[in-house]
This record gives structure tokens, C-alpha cells and sequence, in this order.
């Protein structure tokens, strides 16, 4: 049942029900107004004969005392003793009566017709004199069924009315919320996530529920575009990975064919295959950095002193193969200053961009320096080697992105990922500076613990 129709019958049956019982009371109403003022005549015509009776010990003309809807009866138990000449039959005498008390009642006479009917008892020697006056209730009744046929039309028709504004009021109101269910619907099965349904409207319920759920669209929108943008990388990234890969493989396996071939094991080929494996357990182990990256792998952080650590990075770098002089700049307060770090991952980083600094600086110098940068510290690796081209900076810190194509240092170009993940991690920023032909400069941005005091680092 839709809600348009719930609604509409709702309605109606309040309004039925409303009408009913404000019908009810009207005839309550009327019939007790009708018997209050017959009630107030019968005791006045009553009380009249009495009063007669009373002070000149007989019974006055009862034609007369009343209008000619009264009838008067004056009995002593069942026997009248005088009677109004438009008298219709006896009455019976109300059990009330016969211990005293004046009562009104109601009676019907042999055709079913209702009366109002006092009996009052006057004192008559040892006994009672009843006087009776009835009133035909008749005029009641008929004013009554009169009602009710205007009544019953007027409430169906109320009913009618009613239900069919309801109805349109119903339409009006539900027409613009199946308008955005019906375009919701054809937005889901479009599966078109850019498209927004149409509203006009003034800012109401509706017009909220619109914004609403365009909103909403626009955040699903994102999410999936985002979705996407990570799936595509996902595929890139195992494509790259299977790549790079194949390649130590496929040496690996042509130096064993070349091996068996010959039958002889030429040291040649075993230094080959010896450097192309440590080339794949590199990548391997790069690559599974990587994985929990994306698996956003949490790190456990500690307080760290800065000093030792990049001192520790600079002194294990210092054994990897350089041709240029590496100068350590570090100066004594960075003992003093704590980062929240995990020591392993932030010695990693350092010593990726102390490598790559010596394996891309022909001449000249590959420095280390620190110093206090806002409310943290920056680490830089400052090289006066190859430089990287403005086109490639952009992309310097992509996955298995080289701007040495001819990949003669033999990275995969995931060095640099590596160490913007565990950056990040650490709540800090990595950043590169680069001229060709002159050097780059790589600066580590790192947030200090609170409370620890930056003042003794120099700028860098
Ligand atoms: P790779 O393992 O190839 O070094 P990285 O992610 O560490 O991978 O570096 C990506 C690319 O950035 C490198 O291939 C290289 O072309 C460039 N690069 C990185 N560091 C430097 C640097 N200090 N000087 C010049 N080029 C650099």
C-alpha cells in the first residue's frame, strides 16, 4: 500500500471518527435540552393541579393548563379521577410514586411511541392522589430522523471531500520525493556516479534530503575515483614488481644454461648471477616494504634522541662504495632533541638518501647536516653530484620511478617511496631541491616531542 493511500485513509477514518462522535453529541445535546425544557412544563402543569387541589380541596378544569401535546391525569391507584379531554390511555404508576416522591420517567404506549411522563403524588387522606402529565416525545424523535439523513449525507460527503484533499495534498507533497527516488534509481542502475539529481525547490524536507543525498554522491563519487586511482596503482605496482623481477631471473637463468653448457664454472658468470641474486633479495625486500605500507602497517614509535641516530645512519652509510668526500655536519645539541621514531625505519630512510647521494654524485661532496626547522627538525642530504631534471622531480618519490633510465646504478626506483612512507609515518615531510648538473638537496622534516627545546639548532 503506498503512502499516498495509507496517508489518505489515515485521514479519512480520523475524520469519520470525528464526525461520528460530533453527531453524537449533538443529538445528546438536543435530546437533553428537549427533556430539560418538557421536564421543567410537566412539573409546572403538575404542580398547578396540585397547588389547586390544595388550597380548594378539588380538582381544577385540566383542559387548558398545559398546550395540547399535555395530557393531565389525576388517579388514586389505578383509578383516574379526572383526565384532560386529549387524554390517550392510562399510564403506569412509577413504583417511586407509591412511596411519595414526585419522578419523572419514560414510557411508550402501544404503538412504541415515547412519552415523558411526571407523576407527582399529592397527599389524599390515609393515601395518595397522583397527578400525571405526559408529554409525547414524539416532535423529539421526528426532529431527530429529520437530522439524521443531512447528518449521515453531509458526514459521507465530508469523508469524500476530505479523503480527495488529502489525497491531492498527498501528491503535491510525495510528488517530489518520487521524483528524487526515480532519479536515485536511474543514477544506480547508470552506475554514472557523476550525475546529481535535479532539484528546483525550495530549501524544505525535500530540498534537504536532495542536498543530502547529492552530497553523498559527491563522497562516493571521490571514494571510488580514489578506489580507482589506488586499484590502477595496485596493478602498476605488481606489473613493475613482476618486471623487475624478470630481469636478475632471466640473467640468473641464462648464465646457468651458458654454465651447463660449457661445464666449466667460469667465475665470470658465478660473480654474475652472485650480484644479480643480491639484486633480487633487494628488490624483494623493498618490495615486501612496500606491501606493508599499503597494508598501513603501523609502526611502533619511541622517544628518540636525533644525535646518535643520524650519527649511527652517516657512520653505516660511510662503509657503502663512494668516490666523493662525506662530511657530517651534526651539530652537539641534536643529542638533546627527542622524536617520537621507530630507530630501525628513520636510520633506513637516512641511509637510502645517503646512498643515492653517492651513487649519483660523481665529484664533489655528499653532506649531512641538521637544524631546527619551525617547530621541528630537518635532516638534509645535501649532494653536489648529477642532479635531477625539473620534469622528473615531480615523480622523484613514485614507486619504481627512475629518472636514470639507462639504469646504470641498478635501483628499482623504490628507494625513494620507501623513505617518504617511513617520513610519513613519523608525522614528517620529505622534500627534494635539485639543479642539474649541480646537486640536490634532500631535507627530512621531522616533528619534536613536545616540551624539548629546539633553540641550540642552527637554521640549516
Ligand atoms: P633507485 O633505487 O633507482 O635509486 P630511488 O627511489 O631511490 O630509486 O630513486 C629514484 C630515482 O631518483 C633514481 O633512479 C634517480 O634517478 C633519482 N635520484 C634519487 N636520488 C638522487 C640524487 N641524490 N641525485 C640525483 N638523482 C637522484
Amino acid at each position: 500500500m503506498s503512502f499516498r493511500l495509507r496517508l489518505t485513509l489515515l485521514y479519512s477514518a480520523l475524520l469519520a471518527a470525528a464526525l461520528v462522535l460530533f453527531s453524537s453529541l449533538l443529538y445528546g445535546v438536543l435530546q437533553w435540552a428537549f427533556e430539560q425544557s418538557v421536564d421543567r412544563t410537566l412539573q409546572e402543569v403538575a404542580g398547578r393541579v396540585a397547588r389547586y387541589y390544595q388550597t380548594f380541596g378539588a380538582l381544577p378544569r385540566l383542559d387548558g393548563l398545559g398546550d395540547r401535546s399535555t395530557f393531565i391525569l389525576v388517579r388514586v391507584d389505578n383509578t383516574p379521577v379526572a383526565q384532560s379531554s386529549n387524554f390517550e390511555g392510562l399510564f403506569p404508576l412509577p413504583e417511586a410514586a407509591r412511596h411519595g416522591r414526585a419522578v419523572f420517567t419514560t414510557e411508550f404506549d402501544a404503538e412504541g411511541e415515547p412519552y415523558r411522563l411526571y407523576t407527582l403524588p399529592v397527599r389524599f387522606g390515609p393515601t395518595y392522589l397522583y397527578v400525571q402529565a405526559a408529554y409525547t416525545l414524539r416532535l423529539l424523535s421526528t426532529a431527530k430522523s429529520l437530522m439524521m439523513q443531512p447528518i449521515v449525507v453531509g458526514a459521507i460527503l465530508f469523508v469524500a471531500l476530505g479523503a480527495v484533499a488529502v489525497w491531492l495534498v498527498a501528491w503535491k507533497a510525495i510528488g517530489p520525493i518520487e521524483k528524487v527516488a526515480k532519479a536515485a534509481r536511474a543514477i544506480g542502475e547508470s552506475a554514472d556516479l557523476s550525475l546529481r539529481v535535479p532539484y528546483q525547490g525550495p530549501e524544505d524536507e525535500i530540498g534537504v534530503l536532495v542536498r543530502t543525498f547529492n552530497d553523498m554522491l559527491d563522497q562516493l563519487e571521490g571514494l571510488y575515483a580514489r578506489l580507482a586511482a589506488s586499484v590502477d596503482a595496485q596493478k602498476r605496482f605488481v606489473a613493475d614488481a613482476s618486471h623487475e623481477l624478470r630481469t636478475p631471473l632471466t640473467i640468473i637463468r641464462g648464465n646457468i644454461d651458458y654454465l651447463r653448457r660449457a661445464g666449466t664454472l667460469d667465475p665470470e658468470a658465478l660473480a654474475d648471477m652472485a650480484s644479480e641474486a643480491e639484486r633480487m633479495s633487494r628488490l624483494v625486500e623493498e618490495l615486501l616494504t612496500m606491501a606493508r605500507a599499503d597494508a598501513s602497517q603501523t609502526v611502533e614509535l619511541e622517544p628518540i634522541a636525533l644525535g646518535p641516530l643520524v650519527r649511527d645512519a652517516c657512520r653505516r652509510a660511510q662503509a657503502m662504495p663512494h668516490q666523493v668526500e662525506f662530511r657530517m655536519e651534526i651539530p652537539e645539541a641534536l643529542d638533546h632533541v627527542v622524536v617520537m621514531g621507530h630507530e630501525e625505519w628513520l636510520c633506513r630512510a637516512l641511509m637510502i638518501l645517503i646512498d643515492n647521494a653517492f651513487k649519483y654524485t660523481a665529484e664533489g661532496s655528499v653532506t649531512v647536516r641538521a637544524g631546527r626547522q619551525g617547530d621541528g627538525v630537518v635532516i638534509q642530504v645535501v649532494d653536489t653530484g648529477q642532479g635531477i631534471a625539473p620534469e622528473d622531480l615531480p615523480h622523484i618519490f613514485d614507486r619504481f620511478f627512475r629518472a636514470d633510465r639507462a639504469r646504470s646504478r641498478g635501483g628499482a626506483g623504490l628507494g625513494l617511496a620507501i623513505a617518504k612512507w617511513v617520513v610519513g609515518v613519523h608525522g614528517g615531510r620529505i622534500s627534494v631541491e635539485s639543479e642539474l648538473g649541480k646537486g640536490s638537496t634532500f631535507s627530512v622534516w621531522l616533528p619534536v616531542v613536545k616540551g624539548k627545546r629546539l633553540e641550540a639548532l642552527p637554521n640549516p
